[in-house]
């Protein structure tokens, strides 16, 4: 049994490239056992990941160490319940979720198999993708489509998703030409073919159902936060008075904040594997959508650990019914890998190889640490 323990877990803040300022870090944990084997997670990289990788280093690292890997999930309630105090909502959940995932990577590498093998098996390895494509709120409708076809052209995806990520503060700021650009989508893409359109928290009830109804007009097949994530009523009378599916949850950190959504009336929730609970937070949101007839499409977009280990959970519903989020086509993190993870014809595969699958090149990877 000796072997079995974690004898260290350490916290890496990795840069994209040498020139980046401190908020654009991926938040790695590394957690090594008695017997030498290595496990990785990451968390949430939201302001650099700092806060989360701080809550690793002096308040989960020192409970773990003599611990058996295998028992991730007591781990998990007695370290949330240790730092609840803290606000369950964000930064803890994020170190939490980095150290599920290092967790089940070590299981899978201490027996030998992929990680959707221990959740119970994979009704797919083959899973497709929607090309996520952002910041088209500062983009004029022109701009929009060029970007759009390019994504469309290079990733052949299975749908797209626009999404806003407007300046926060201000609100209904420009109704009329959001609309213009989903339009100018529709047509750019064509009949049929599966858009989706995210506001990012942007709208009024009011001009939410307005944008909402034209979405409707459009085909548009779901419609991703459109008011404020903590406005949980407000979301859900939207989600009530629209046809169109509407969505929300990649700013829900627990399986009650995911639960809050549902009862209001959401019926598509977006939890992510970096900021909640990890993989087996997220097999939780499973049981729990399945249970109310409740679409998952978890919110993912780092392009390494959370993503693959995203992709295990996906391999594991049989209810499927969007594809995975794939938002960052830049390679920025792949020579931190052996084999990164790259899309084939609108598709990521899922390898056999133990744990996560993903095998990190040590080097470039310790070339590219930044200091706390
Ligand atoms: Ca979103």
């Amino acid at each position: 049994m000796s072997g079995l323990v974690i004898k260290t877990v350490e916290t890496l803040r990795v840069k994209w490239r040498p020139e980046d300022p401190p908020g654009l870090r991926s938040a790695f944990v590394r957690v090594i056992t008695e017997d030498g084997l290595t496990g990785y997670g990451e968390a949430s990289p939201m302001l650099g990941g700092e806060h989360s990788l701080g809550i690793v280093d002096r308040d989960l690292a020192p409970e773990l160490i003599g611990e058996d890997f295998h028992d991730n999930a007591v781990l998990y309630d007695r370290l949330l319940h240790k730092c609840v105090k803290l606000g369950p909502e964000g930064a803890v959940t994020g170190a939490l979720a980095a150290i599920d995932i290092a967790l089940w990577d070590l299981k899978g590498k201490a027996l030998g198999l992929p990680v959707y093998k221990l959740l119970g098996g994979a009704w797919r390895t083959r899973i497709p993708f929607y090309s996520s494509i952002g910041g088209n709120a500062r983009r004029t409708v022109d701009e929009t489509l060029r970007v759009v076809e390019a994504r469309l052209r290079a990733e052949n995806p299975a749908a797209i998703k626009i999404r806003w990520d407007g300046d926060r503060t201000t609100q209904d700021a420009d109704v009329a030409g959001d609309i213009a650009k989903a339009k100018a989508v529709r047509k750019l893409v064509g009949g049929d073919f599966p858009l989706a359109f995210d506001a990012n928290n942007l709208y009024s009830v009011g001009s939410a159902v307005r944008v909402g109804r034209a979405l409707e007009d459009l085909g548009y097949i779901w419609f991703e936060e459109p008011v404020q994530h903590y406005d949980i009523q407000g979301m859900g009378e939207v989600a009530r008075k629209l046809d169109i599916t509407v969505s929300a949850g990649e700013q829900s950190y627990t399986t009650q904040a995911v639960l809050d959504l549902i009862r209001a009336g959401v019926r598509m929730v977006q939890p992510d594997i970096v900021k909640m609970g990890g993989i087996t937070g997220l097999m939780k949101c499973a049981a729990l959508c399945q249970a109310h007839g409740v679409e998952l499409v978890p919110h993912q977009t780092q392009p390494t650990l959370g993503h693959m280990a995203n992709l295990h959970v996906l391999a594991t519903i049989m209810h499927m019914t969007k594809p995975a989020e794939y938002a960052d086509p830049s390679g920025r993190m792949d020579g931190g890998f052996v084999e990164p993870l790259r899309p084939e014809d609108g598709h990521f595969t899922l390898r056999e190889a133990a744990g996560l699958g993903l095998e990190v090149n040590a080097a470039e990877l310790e070339g590219r640490l930044a200091r706390p």
